[in-house]
């Protein structure tokens, strides 16, 4: 990818759904915002609440998901969000909504990408930082395969594979995908990728009280026996959506990025890590946004 314009909305955009987690009535607007703003959230159900960067050093720990926060704010479950807007390439915008976490929609980026299309994407004029990625990243997980490694491409873009093993006896069976992050790409291999649980991970999150307005039938989960009432949109559904939460996750660099990253059965801990491994191993090297109408 060479360097290139930041891009921001033409106009106001809005999904409203349901969240997953809370199941709490959801608006959320999608607003256009001047170059060197980035993304960020905006809470509008809290007085006085501070817009929360969408970058790495806001993210706190949470299980199976990202979340930021700032002054005690949090916005759960943002990296839908995130993928859709770095998928798009839409790199300035605040994303403001009436409760702590974003409408859940179908579990994809899907609703996300078609408003945002909807509203038109603007070119600002100034270009956007890029850090392109010269030696070898590792991270590596609680266990031994749980990896995502970043090394150089030769092509300047960044590109993504993604394997997932959850072991013989799973029901989701190991599967592989790989993608260059396009904008075409994103919208036709993975913004439609679902989220996914298996049987036990849905009791046990409905057992701390979340997820009780969230059915089989508004996102995949996985019984001994397969998806429960629901069916799959590719074979390779969930390693496609496991790449979408990595474009969400690699998003919090605040930046585009360049490079080959291979994730193995990582999750939102591990690309977050990866992303500061990233920029402390890369500090010097960010491609600083210059205007090019000046250049
Ligand atoms: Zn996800």
């Amino acid at each position: 990818m060479k360097q290139r314009s930041q891009q921001t909305i033409a106009r106001a955009a809005v999904v409203a759904g349901v969240g997953f987690l809370t199941g709490a009535d959801i608006r959320l607007r999608f607003l256009p915002a001047a170059a060197g703003h980035g993304v960020a959230f905006l809470r509008t159900d809290k007085l006085c609440a501070p817009p929360i960067p969408a970058l790495v050093s806001y993210t706190i720990p949470r299980a199976r998901r990202t979340a930021i926060a700032r002054c005690g704010i949090v916005v759960e479950m943002v990296e839908h969000v995130l993928a859709a807007l770095a998928g798009l390439r839409i790199d300035n915008c605040l994303v403001e909504l009436d409760g702590p976490e974003p409408p859940g929609c179908d579990g994809s980026s899907q609703a996300f990408v078609e408003s945002l299309l909807d509203a038109g994407i603007v070119d600002l004029g100034t270009s956007r930082d890029r850090l392109e990625l010269r030696q070898k990243v590792v991270v590596q997980g609680e266990e031994a395969d749980q990896t995502v490694c970043g090394s150089p491409a030769d092509d300047g873009q960044l590109h993504i594979r993604y394997s997932l093993d959850y072991g013989a006896d799973s029901p989701i069976q190991s599967q592989n995908y790989e993608v260059a992050v396009t904008p075409q790409n994103f919208i036709d291999q993975i913004a439609f990728a679902r989220t996914f649980l298996l049987e036990h991970e849905a009791h046990a999150l409905r057992s701390q009280g979340y997820g009780k307005r969230t059915t089989p039938r508004d996102l995949l989960i996985f019984g001994k026996e397969g998806v429960i009432d629901n069916a799959l949109r590719c074979p390779d559904e969930c390693a496609r959506h496991k790449i979408l939460d990595c474009i969400g996750d690699l998003a919090l660099a605040g930046c585009d990025l360049s490079g080959a990253v291979d994730a193995r059965r990582s999750g939102h801990q591990l690309n977050a890590e990866f992303v500061r491994r990233v920029k402390l191993a890369h500090a010097e090297t960010v491609w600083p946004g210059v205007s090019l109408k000046a250049a």
